[in-house]
């Protein structure tokens, strides 16, 4: 698939998304957050789920927390613009309340359709509800993180929430460290 094919596709993808009231969250929200960045990423970041100000303006990652990811992006090499960012759950929950199983499971679909259309190398779940969802099993994020390993063709880099540190300075310096590594691992996999 060409790079305009895949644009296509993923545009396909995000209309289906705007459209979507599988679980009902979209109701107490004001957009639905598809997710962002080039249809043919090498690297793809998966959050938790929108919060109020991507709420507010149906963009992923444009809050505190996002403020926060742009400048640990720069430890890894990256730039907001060359990858794709999104999050497990495409609406808000109301009060930023964890998503529940039902909620997880009827959004699934959107984020295999985006996966499958980008074909990304690399995954880094941010948090530990988007590490669980992708790696498909329990697990404890401060066991995990940092620890990537492949499934399949795609390498999976799980990392803490940028929420989670800005609360907690100590988890900052832990992603940070994260970051810096998983620049690390991009130069030898890829090439990066
Ligand atoms: N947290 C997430 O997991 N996703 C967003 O888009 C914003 C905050």
């Amino acid at each position: 698939m060409g790079f305009s094919d895949r644009q296509e596709e993923l545009a396909r993808v995000h209309a289906e998304i705007l459209r979507c009231d599988a679980c009902g969250l979209c109701r107490s929200a004001a957009h639905h957050v598809p997710g962002e960045g080039p249809a043919d990423a090498a690297i793809m970041f998966v959050g938790e789920a929108p919060g109020a100000e991507e709420d507010r303006q149906g963009r992923p990652f444009v809050g505190a927390s996002g403020a926060l990811l742009i400048g640990l992006l720069a430890l890894a090499g990256l730039d907001r613009k060359e990858v794709f960012i999104t999050s497990v759950i495409k609406c808000r929950p109301p009060g930023n309340r964890e998503p529940t199983g039902v909620e997880l499971a009827a959004c699934r679909a959107h984020l295999d359709a985006q996966v499958a259309v980008i074909r990304p190398k690399v995954v880094c779940t941010l948090g530990r509800i988007a590490a669980q969802a992708l790696l498909g099993r329990p697990l404890s994020i401060s066991k995990e993180h940092g620890r990537s390993r492949w499934i399949g063709e795609v390498l999976y880099m799980p990392l803490y929430h940028p929420a989670a540190a800005l609360h907690q300075p100590r988890l900052r310096a832990t992603l940070e460290a994260d970051m810096v590594r998983l620049g690390e691992i991009l130069a030898t996999e890829l090439g990066e």
